[in-house]
């Protein structure tokens, strides 16, 4: 693999929060890293605090002393950018302006080497556009790290109009021997991670504006049901909402105001009200000292007679007593019950990885009391039972649909492949499946029929189904 060769420089410009991880993963793999700062005095701060957190490695025994000492040698501060003219891949992290990356990239072309690469870690801006005007555009790309840089594995390497494609694949395979798991993407607003994540948080938005579940059930389905690490209102309040409110209006806008990206006029609202998350000690959840986290709405033990759940049932209908449990398409189950002329309780997706008891959600059509107590009896053999308003597609769901929905969408727009896309959220954002490989398990066909009965009964464009995704799916049925 061409991957740059350890005794060839790096300079990395910037020395903030990413300039820095990214100078220290740089040096960790073997190449001497200038750090330049356009403040004075910056360069040599940041390196003094890497090696503060690589002594800390030390004594806690993840690394040898040696081994740190060698990494600090090779983090050289410098004060002018002069002195990076050596260096053979330069990667900017500095503000996230256009008009500084395109003069500091100018720059940096009439000192550097014909052959050097120059590479930007933007989050939002176009490669493209930032290569427009230079002599050798085809010598810049897009080296998306995320935060903090030596922890996160994801890089997404960005291809520009006019990136050659050797270049792309030396910051590849050079990402790659530095450790990091790489998506190569063409460049385009919110590149994979922060374009395919939008349903995540906007139809969770969504299920709370509709008053389907208050955040911490909402949050409690998503992990304990789903399987995501973190459910989407605490990592709305983690990142911070002003931040993922903007994040998503930079998409909306971007895409020529794209019904699916539409942003969310109660995220709105709490920004507005200065509840921010975390940072601000009142998000979705209160942060103030001694405030203990809500309880997410679970049912009680119940006293019905269990009927036995037999194996299969997550797939295919089951009946239990005289209710037939079926998994969601989509369809509201007082709906499927007026088809089927007896009562029936819809469940949400659960991701099928084998952990034991995990949460079930459940909608149900009016049923008796005691038909209601066997089904929640029955399930609660399989884990804790939540029920839900009888509302299409429920939660997972709606929100597994729609992210394979968008991985779909990115791939018929040439974005990046499938394998690429599902690397991206599992590294990038740490799902627990990606969502081409995930749409696959479910089958693209129920996929597109809980897509179709969203659009269906809300009208809304945001749930139309990618054109290759009801093909596949075609092909899938
Ligand atoms: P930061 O504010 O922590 O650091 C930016 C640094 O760049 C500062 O030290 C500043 O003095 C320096 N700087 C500004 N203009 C300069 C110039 N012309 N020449 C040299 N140095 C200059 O910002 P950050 O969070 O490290 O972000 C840097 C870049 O990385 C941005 O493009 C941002 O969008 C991107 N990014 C940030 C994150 C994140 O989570 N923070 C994640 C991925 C990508």
């Amino acid at each position: 693999m061409p991957q740059l060769a350890t005794s060839e420089a790096v300079a990395v410009i910037g020395a903030g929060t990413m300039g820095a991880g990214i100078a220290q993963v740089a040096a960790q793999a073997g190449h001497r890293v200038f750090l330049y700062d356009v403040a004075a005095g910056a360069a040599r701060r940041a390196i003094a605090q890497l090696g503060a957190g690589l002594a800390k490695r030390v004594a806690a025994k993840k690394l040898d002393q040696k081994a740190c000492d060698d990494i600090i040698a090779r983090l050289l501060p410098v004060e002018t950018l002069a002195e990076t003219a050596s260096a053979t891949l330069f990667v900017e992290a500095v503000a996230e302006e256009m008009g500084i990356k395109r003069s500091l990239f100018a720059k940096l072309e009439a000192l550097a080497r014909p052959d050097a690469i120059l590479a930007t870690n933007t989050s939002t801006l176009s490669v493209t556009a930032m290569a427009a005007g230079l002599a050798r555009p085809e010598r810049v790309v897009g080296m998306h790290f995320f935060n903090p840089a030596q922890v996160m594995r994801l890089v997404e390497v960005i291809r520009g109009l006019a990136t050659a494609p050797e270049v792309v694949e030396t910051i590849d395979a050079t990402a790659q021997a530095w450790g990091k798991v790489t998506a190569v993407a063409r460049s385009t607003p919110g590149f994979i991670v922060n374009r395919v994540a939008r349903p995540f948080y906007g139809e969770a938005l969504r299920l709370r504006e509709e008053g389907v579940a208050d955040p911490a059930t909402l949050d409690a389905i998503v992990t304990e049901g789903g399987g995501f690490r973190m459910g989407p209102f605490a990592l709305m309040d983690l990142i911070g909402n002003d931040i993922n409110y903007r994040s998503t209006c930079s998409v909306f806008e971007a895409y020529g105001s794209e019904p699916r990206f539409r942003p969310s006029l109660l995220q709105e609202e709490m920004v507005e009200a200065g509840w921010l998350g975390r940072k601000s000690g009142r998000g979705f959840y209160s942060y103030a000292p001694g405030s203990a986290m809500p309880e997410s709405q679970t049912e009680a033990a119940s006293s019905g007679r269990a009927a036995p759940l037999i194996s299969g049932w997550e797939k295919q209908p089951v009946t239990l007593g005289g209710v037939s449990l079926l998994p969601t398409d989509g369809r509201r189950a007082e709906d499927i019950a007026r088809e089927h002329g007896h009562p029936v309780a819809v469940h949400d997706l659960r991701l099928d990885d084998g952990t034991p008891g995990r949460r079930i959600a459940v909608a149900l059509s009016p049923m008796s009391a005691g038909e209601r107590q066997t089904v929640i009896a029955s399930l609660q053999a399989a884990g804790s039972v939540t029920i839900l308003p009888d509302w299409p597609a429920l939660v997972v769901m709606r929100i597994v649909a729609m992210l394979v929905n968008e991985a779909y969408e990115a791939m018929l727009h040439g974005i990046a492949d499938g394998a690429a896309i599902d690397r991206a959220m599992q590294n990038g954002v740490n799902y627990p499946r990606g969502p081409v490989a995930w749409g696959a398990a479910i089958g693209l066909p129920r996929i597109v029929a809980v897509l179709d009965a969203l659009h269906a009964q809300t009208g809304d464009p945001r749930y139309r189904a990618a054109m290759n995704l009801r093909i596949a799916a075609r092909s899938d049925g």
